[in-house]
């Protein structure tokens, strides 16, 4: 019998029920497990997501795709498989992929973190026999800080800013961390500006029932002396462009894993760096493997060799799968794509 999970040209496939998950290529079922552009893509003809993926998948993709919803726990059978969707506390609406098939269960996760943001449906753990994990992080170098003491190091960045009349410019992945961001700095320091794309995406989730804090949408007419004080949070790739010109002065910074990293930094031409994730780092990597009583594990996605290693090394079945995924380097992908839309659409977006 071939396994319930592979991985196929296109992505991860369940043969038996003719489904992938997160194809990379069109394909004719796809279950998606969030809307970030590197698992969720056009071209395939009938999906299934958590509904405010389906909102979000619209918005990003387009208007016309056919998606059918399933809430978390609820469960759909496709030729006798049962496929279930459970919080992977990724983004909002991000879920991981239950499987299970005449007794036995796969779990693929998406992109995955334990901890609480405060915006996404928190992660649960799942058992199953065998896990296909992403392991975006899966090195020991990458410890988080408490996301709380992260929040009060971008609010001393911003108050000291607005106190010298800078604005802050942040740059933040649109979908997911912008709004993390938007929910955990103080807004007694001044007024919170967002690009276009960012704007777009806080509609979205508003309207699928998100409560975010006061935000306002940077336009043509938003006069320059708005910006002295305020928070810009915007896609990387709009900083430096004609757009951040009324912004002038500006301090830059990004939030993000990869700021754990100094070349990253250096290379973006930042000012300075916050290290705040949406992923898993390596303890809570290895925290999920074990609570999901797995025995197999496939790490997909990231350090993909160093991680099964060291499962191997504790006694799991492991094994890397490399995927097309981009993982939160998918940051770069909308650095490009933004920074096209920010060139059309100069001072308006
Ligand atoms: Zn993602
Ligand atoms: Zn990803």
């Amino acid at each position: 019998m071939p396994s319930l999970l592979s991985f196929s040209p296109q992505g991860i496939y369940c043969e038996q029920a003719g489904v992938h998950i997160d194809p990379w290529r069109g394909v004719d079922r796809a279950i998606i497990t969030h809307a970030h552009s590197d698992h969720a893509r056009g071209g395939s003809r009938h999906y299934l997501a958590h509904p405010t993926t389906k909102q979000l998948m619209h918005a990003r993709i387009g208007k016309d795709l056919d998606i059918e919803t399933l809430w978390p726990g609820q469960a759909g059978t496709i030729n006798g498989v049962k496929f279930s969707l459970h919080p992977a506390g990724h983004i909002p609406g991000s879920m991981q992929v239950r499987v299970e098939y005449k007794g036995e269960v796969w779990v693929a996760t998406g992109d995955h973190k334990r901890r609480k943001d405060g915006i996404s449906e928190p992660y649960e753990p799942v058992r199953c026999h065998t896990f296909i994990t992403e392991c975006t992080f899966g090195l020991p170098i990458y410890r988080w800080k408490d996301p709380a003491s992260i929040f009060e190091d971008i609010n001393a960045w911003w108050r000291t800013n607005a106190a010298n009349g800078v604005c802050s410019v942040l740059s933040a992945y649109s979908l997911g961390k912008a709004q993390r961001v938007l929910c955990g700095v103080d807004p007694s320091i001044g007024p919170v500006l967002v690009h276009g794309a960012v704007a777009n995406m806080n509609t979205v989730l508003e309207g699928c029932g998100l409560r975010l804090p006061r935000w306002e949408q940077i336009t043509a007419d938003t006069p320059k002396e708005r910006f002295r004080n305020a928070l810009v949070i915007t896609p990387g790739s709009a900083i430096g462009t004609p757009w951040t010109n009324k912004m002038r002065p500006y301090s830059t910074a990004m939030a993000s894993g990869w700021m754990q990293l100094r070349g990253w930094r250096r290379r973006g031409n930042l000012d300075t760096g916050f290290v705040l994730s949406d992923h898993a780092d390596w303890p809570a990597l290895l925290q999920a493997v074990e609570e999901t009583g797995a025995e197999r594990i496939i790490a997909t996605h990231g350090y993909t060799d160093v991680f099964s290693q060291y499962l191997r090394s504790i006694g799991y079945d492991a094994v890397a799968e490399s995927t097309e995924f981009a993982g939160e380097g998918g940051e770069l992908e909308e650095r490009q794509k933004t920074q096209d839309e920010s060139h059309k659409g100069q001072g308006r977006s």
